[in-house]
C-alpha cells in the first residue's frame, strides 16, 4: 500500500510530501453501554488508511483516492462541500479545524485503506483521524489528541449525516499497539489495559457475516426508548441516576413492577454489561484471557436474549464457536448483523475458522468473511 501510495503521489504531484497513517477499530467488550453512559473498551488494529500529503501553497484541496481511483478537488469554504462521499470526509475535517480556529492551508493527498467498508470496523473513523491527525501536524495547530477525535466525530455529525458517538473516533486516534482503552462515557476518562493475544496464545478474529438487517435503526431508536424509561423509573428512587450505567442492579430489581417487562430485560443487559467491561479489564490485568472470553459469551448472550439485538447468522456463529471451545465470542457492534468477534487459541484457529465458513455457508448460502486483527497503533506519523 505504502510504495502504491507514493509512486501515485509522485506522478500526480512530484516529489515531497509526508506520511501519515490511521487505524479502524475493534471494540472487545461494552456494547450498547456508549448511549448509556457506560464503558466502551476499544483498540485500534492493523488496517487503517495511509495517506502522503504536501502543502501546496494553493487554498484548495486536490485529493486522489487510489481504492476509488478518482481525484477531487474543493475549496476550504463551507459552500465548498464537494459531491463524492469519500472527499466529504477529509472536507468535513477540514472544515472541522477551521471551525476551532485551526490553520488548515492547501494541500496534495493520495490515500489509500485496507480496512473493509461498513464490516463495523470503522473505516470512517480511520479516515478522518488520519487527515486530523495529519492537518494538525502540518499546520502546527496544537490540538489535543481528544479535540482531533471530536473533530472527526463532528465531522460524521456535521457532514456525512450520522450521529454517531465518540468510540471511533476516540480508538483510532488513542489506540496503542497491545492495549485496549477502556473509555467512560460519562466522564470521558480514559486508562490502557495490556491487550496481547498472539503473546498469550490467542489470535483475534473477526467473522462477517455479511449481512444487514433492514430492523437496525428503528430497533436502535426503540432499544435508547427502554433504556431512558428505565432509567427514568429508578431515578424517581435515587436521583444520583443520570444514566442508566449509573443503577445497581438491585435498584432496576426495585423498579420492575413498574416498567414494561422488555424496558426491564433491556436495562438488565445494559447493566450487566458495564460491570463485564470492568470484569474484562481486572482478567486481562492479571493476562486472564480466558475470563475475558467468557465474558464475550456472557455479552453475547445478553445482546441475543436480553437487549434482542442479534439475528439468526450471528447466533449460529457464536453457537459454534462455543461448541468448538473458541476462548470468547460475541456479536460485535449495534447488531442485526456484521460480525462476530472471536478470541481463539491459536491451535484451535485453523479448524475453527474452516468449520466456521464451511458450516455458515451451508446454511446460508454464501460465505462469510475472515478478518483477522493485531491491535495495533493509531493516528501517527510514518517514519
Ligand atoms: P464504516 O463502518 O466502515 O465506517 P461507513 O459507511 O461509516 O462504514 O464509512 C465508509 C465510507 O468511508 C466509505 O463509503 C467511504 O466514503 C469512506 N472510506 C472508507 N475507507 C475509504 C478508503 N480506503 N478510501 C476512500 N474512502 C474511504
Ligand atoms: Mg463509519
Amino acid at each position: 500500500m505504502k510504495s502504491k501510495i507514493q509512486n501515485k503521489f509522485k506522478t500526480l504531484f512530484g516529489e515531497g510530501g509526508n506520511l501519515f497513517a490511521s487505524a479502524g477499530r475493534i471494540n472487545l467488550i461494552g456494547e450498547h453501554t456508549d448511549y448509556n453512559g457506560g464503558y466502551v473498551f476499544p483498540g485500534a488494529i492493523d488496517k487503517g488508511i495511509m495517506a502522503q500529503i504536501k502543502l501546496n501553497g494553493l487554498n484548495k484541496v486536490r485529493a486522489f483516492s487510489l481504492d476509488y481511483n478518482e481525484m477531487v478537488e474543493f475549496g476550504l469554504n463551507e459552500e465548498d462541500k464537494p459531491k463524492q462521499q469519500w472527499a466529504c470526509y477529509i472536507f468535513g475535517v477540514c472544515r472541522e479545524t477551521i471551525k476551532r480556529g485551526g490553520k488548515v492551508a492547501g494541500f496534495d493527498t493520495v490515500f489509500a485503506g485496507d480496512v473493509p467498508l461498513g464490516a463495523g470496523l470503522s473505516s470512517s473513523a480511520a479516515l478522518e483521524s488520519c487527515f486530523a491527525f495529519a492537518i494538525n501536524e502540518l499546520n502546527g495547530n496544537n490540538i489535543d489528541k481528544f479535540e482531533l477525535a471530536k473533530i472527526g466525530q463532528s465531522t460524521e455529525h456535521n457532514y456525512c449525516g450520522v450521529m454517531c458517538g465518540i468510540m471511533d473516533q476516540f480508538a483510532s486516534c488513542f489506540g496503542k499497539q497491545g492495549c485496549l482503552i477502556r473509555l467512560n462515557c460519562k466522564t470521558l476518562e480514559y486508562k490502557y489495559f495490556p491487550f496481547d493475544p498472539e503473546a498469550a496464545g490467542y489470535k483475534l478474529v473477526l467473522i462477517d457475516s455479511c449481512v444487514k438487517h433492514e430492523l437496525a435503526s428503528s430497533a436502535y431508536n426503540k432499544r435508547r426508548a427502554s433504556c431512558e424509561n428505565a432509567a427514568a423509573a429508578i431515578r424517581k428512587y435515587h436521583p444520583e441516576v443520570e444514566f442508566l450505567s449509573d443503577a445497581k442492579r438491585v435498584w432496576l430489581e426495585e423498579v420492575r413492577a413498574e416498567i414494561p417487562e422488555e424496558d426491564f430485560l433491556r436495562a438488565e443487559y445494559v447493566i450487566g454489561e458495564v460491570q463485564r467491561v470492568l470484569d474484562v479489564c481486572d482478567a486481562l490485568e492479571r493476562g486472564d484471557y480466558e475470563t475475558a472470553g467468557e465474558m464475550m459469551y456472557q455479552t453475547h448472550f445478553g445482546m441475543s436474549r436480553l437487549y434482542e439485538v442479534s439475528c439468526e447468522e450471528l447466533d449460529f456463529l457464536n453457537k459454534l464457536a462455543r461448541k468448538m471451545d473458541v476462548t470468547g465470542s460475541r456479536v460485535m457492534g449495534g447488531g442485526f448483523g456484521g460480525c462476530t468477534i472471536n478470541l481463539v487459541k491459536k491451535e484451535l484457529y485453523e479448524p475453527f475458522i474452516a468449520t466456521a465458513v464451511e458450516k455458515f455457508g451451508e446454511k446460508f448460502g454464501h460465505k462469510p468473511k475472515v478478518i483477522d486483527v493485531v491491535i495495533s497503533d493509531g493516528a501517527r506519523k510514518v517514519e
